[in-house]
């Protein structure tokens, strides 16, 4: 946060710069922040998971802890500030249009919404309640059904499943509103296909692509491979705010989504409500995203988990793979991996120990059973390092740390 707070500073002239209203931070007294960590006694860590909400998922860059300083500064119209970030953003990432909102799961409900409501502005007040006279099926892969359902179901819909592209081709009725898509889910219908079928019905097609970044790409791959609807977190791999996610898509519906969000009033998204510094935090985080190199950044990780594998070549059975998800998360991850009868503990231990040390490590919460995130592996001899949220440095500690534990733990 320090360097967040030298901003508030620095950007009190610079805010002012282009603008007709006096300096605001020059004016105040320079405070100094309070740690409320220490004062709340919550203990920070060493961040060797990867973007786990739970975990906090990433921090912000400097570039956009100071951006959200500036922004909080100011009042402004958020409507108007809403609109700015929006047609910014479609700008940026090539698509028809953009909606910040406070979170990909909420991008779920209020993009939902706008299908449900599209062309019907009184159904904005009925959802979820009274669906009558609305569409409310959604068509999704079996294997597509997920922990974040309940984010789409909020707005009235039930799920329709299917398994086969046949059964896909049979689903679509006078009750489909939606298709849904995960990105990161088991390919047994292509996005090609899904697209294909769901638009010769004339049906929108949701991709939730929340944690697919890196690549860089991706930010608008979905959009122009004709996705009606694309999410990402914008606190995963964009490392804005957490609060905050891209709704990406065409025109008419991201406006139908707008009409379901917050600021107004007596809509499924007025609960859902993004603030001046998150969006602005939002916009900063992918300026800041675009900016990066996608061969760089995995030279970087890669070179992470190297040093980490390093440290441990010495412990009997130890070995070690750099590993990278094909979808989610697709950064490279250390796996390491013993024989458990010659390193005695499991992985579940191994994560308990790095916890409860000093200072506190999270390793990936797939170390030591099932795995965490679409396509990361697991098992209760195998640690998962996340390398990709740590700070410069870290892996030094972690990986001393690790080797501490695992060499401790080898008997005869
Ligand atoms: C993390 C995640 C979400 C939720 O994202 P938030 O920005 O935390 O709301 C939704 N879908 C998938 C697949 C995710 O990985």
């Amino acid at each position: 946060m320090r360097a967040g707070g030298q901003a508030i500073v620095a950007g009190g002239a610079a805010v002012c710069a282009g603008s007709s209203l006096p300096a605001v931070a020059s004016s105040r007294p320079k405070v100094k922040g309070v740690d409320y960590y220490q004062k709340l006694g919550v203990t920070p860590f060493i961040n060797a998971a990867g973007t786990y909400t739970l975990l906090t998922a990433s921090i912000m860059p400097d570039e956009v802890q100071a951006a959200v300083a500036l922004a909080a500064l100011r009042p402004v119209n958020l409507k108007e500030l809403h609109e700015a970030a929006g047609q910014y953003l479609a700008k940026q990432l090539h698509c028809e249009a953009a909606l910040i909102t406070a979170g990909a799961a909420a991008a779920l409900t209020v993009g939902t919404a706008a299908c449900v409501t599209a062309g019907a502005d009184p159904a904005i007040l009925s959802i979820p309640t009274d669906m009558n006279g609305l569409k409310s099926e959604v068509i999704v892969q079996k294997s597509h059904r997920y922990g974040y359902d309940h984010a789409i179901r909020n707005c009235g819909v039930r799920f329709v499943e299917v398994e086969t592209l046949d059964q896909y081709e049979q689903a679509f009725n006078e009750h489909t509103v939606m298709t849904h898509f995960f990105n990161a889910g088991e390919e047994h219908i292509s996005r090609e296909d899904w697209l294909r079928v769901a638009h010769k019905h004339g049906i929108p097609c949701f991709n939730d692509a929340a944690a697919d970044v890196p690549p860089i790409s991706n930010l608008w791959n979905y959009t122009q491979m004709g996705f009606d609807l694309v999410t990402f977190s914008g606190g995963k791999g964009l490392r804005g705010p957490q609060c905050t996610g891209l709704l990406l898509g065409k025109k008419d519906l991201i406006e139908a989504a707008k009409k379901n969000n917050s600021p107004n009033s007596n809509t499924i998204g007025r609960g859902l409500k993004v603030a001046k510094e998150e969006i602005v935090g939002l916009v900063a985080a992918v300026d800041w995203f675009l900016a990066q190199d996608d061969a760089a950044m995995e030279a970087d990780y890669r070179k992470r988990a190297e040093r980490i594998a390093g440290q441990l070549k010495s412990i009997p059975t130890v070995e070690t793979q750099i590993f990278i998800p094909p979808v989610a998360n697709h950064v490279p991850h250390l796996l390491v991996t013993y024989d458990q009868s010659r390193v005695k503990i499991t992985g579940a231990e191994v994560m308990k120990k790095m916890r409860e040390g000093t200072p506190r490590i999270e390793v990936n919460p797939s170390t030591g059973g099932p795995a965490a995130s679409a396509g990361l592996p697991g098992g209760s001899n195998t640690v998962v390092v996340g390398v990709w949220m740590m700070q410069p440095g870290e892996d030094l500690v972690v990986g001393k740390r690790l080797r501490e534990i695992l060499q401790g733990a080898v008997g005869s």
